[in-house]
């Protein structure tokens, strides 16, 4: 049984391609963070060893130690400490090395590398040798939330399976298992279709009081003076420098709350993602015009992709605080 939830184009072409012997030898799954792409990954891992009937069975040894991340032949590769930036090229040599030797128990050697995106460019160009010229019986599999940060050789070398976010009542019929329909509802709606996310909230109560903590910070930006802003934009700043996740975590939480608003705006709230924070927008909404959200919309869109491009974060998030529109004043920027 494939665990991962929904994305059937994905399980079914990797399910053909399985069945009919002519799996790539790498696989990039690109789409955003919590959508399911590291299930997706473990899941082909498990499918190339099972030992049952129905691959993957999940129940078998080689189903269970993998699911556990206990087997020698199925490797994450992943940016080493949170305080690094970048997968070196001393992990991707470890990889080569690891790749030309046989597997230990299983039938393939998987090697899964995470946030693909953050390969160095040495690194990179390393694993390029190995996808040129893949050992025997070895699958790679990249994960990445968006292709454009990877090396066109390198993306050339894969097979791209894209996985968009799920639609909520799917990621709400799955929570129903598990939790209240209230909660369940709450949960599907605010994991803008990512239900990774959804099942960690649910089993951490942590993460939506943290999620809280942000938006009231966020939303005290929107009518705080420049000092207030600056030393926002600074912490932001710090904190994307002692870990780059959770800043970008911020600033999508930023980019989710504007768009609601711009819903809000449009009286299309039945699409809103932060439903529990219906409200308190419908009040911040009031004096700005759809220009205006439209336009901050797209400051923050440019914002993470210079972060991405890993422009000076102090500078970016100054930048962006500054562009916050003023009510009653037209978008010019
Ligand atoms: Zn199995």
């Amino acid at each position: 049984m494939w665990k991962v939830i929904g994305h059937e184009r994905a399980v079914g072409l990797l399910e053909r391609s399985l069945n009919e012997g002519r799996l790539s030898h790498a696989y990039l799954f690109v789409g955003p963070r919590h959508v399911g792409k590291m299930t997706l990954a473990i899941n082909l891992a498990q499918a190339l060893n099972c030992l049952g009937e129905e691959r993957p069975c999940g129940e078998c040894s080689q189903c269970r130690r993998i699911g556990e991340g206990k087997h020698p032949d199925v490797q994450v590769i992943t940016v080493q400490s949170e305080t690094k930036t970048e997968i070196g090229i001393d992990q991707i040599k470890e990889l080569q090395h690891s790749s030309i030797l046989p597997p230990y128990e299983g039938r393939h050697k998987v090697f899964i590398i995470e946030e693909a995106q953050r390969l160095s460019d040495e690194a990179s160009n390393r694993l390029l040798k190995t996808l040129e010229e893949p050992p025997p019986g070895v699958l790679i599999i990249l994960l990445a939330e968006n292709e454009r940060a990877l090396l066109p050789t390198i993306l050339s070398r894969c097979q791209i399976v894209e996985l968009r976010p799920l639609p909520v009542p799917l990621i709400e019929e799955e929570l129903r298992r598990k939790a209240g329909p209230q909660e369940a509802e709450t949960l599907a709606r605010l994991s803008s279709g990512c239900p990774g996310w959804a099942f960690s909230a649910l089993r951490d109560s942590r993460i939506l009081k943290e999620r809280q903590e942000e938006i009231t910070g966020i939303l005290e930006m929107l009518n705080a003076g420049i000092v207030e802003r600056f030393s926002y934009a600074a912490e932001l700043s710090s904190r994307f420098s002692r870990s780059r996740e959770k800043a970008f975590e911020v600033l999508n939480l930023w980019l989710s709350l504007w768009r609601d608003m711009l819903l809000i705006k449009g009286e299309a709230c039945e699409f809103i993602t932060n439903i529990d924070q219906v409200e308190i927008l419908e009040r911040k909404v009031d004096g700005y015009t759809i220009d205006q959200i439209k336009g901050f919309i797209q400051s923050l869109k440019e914002a993470w992709g210079q972060l991405q491009d890993n422009a000076n974060s102090r500078l970016v998030f100054e930048v962006l605080m500054l562009g916050i529109p003023e009510k009653g004043k037209a978008w010019a920027m």
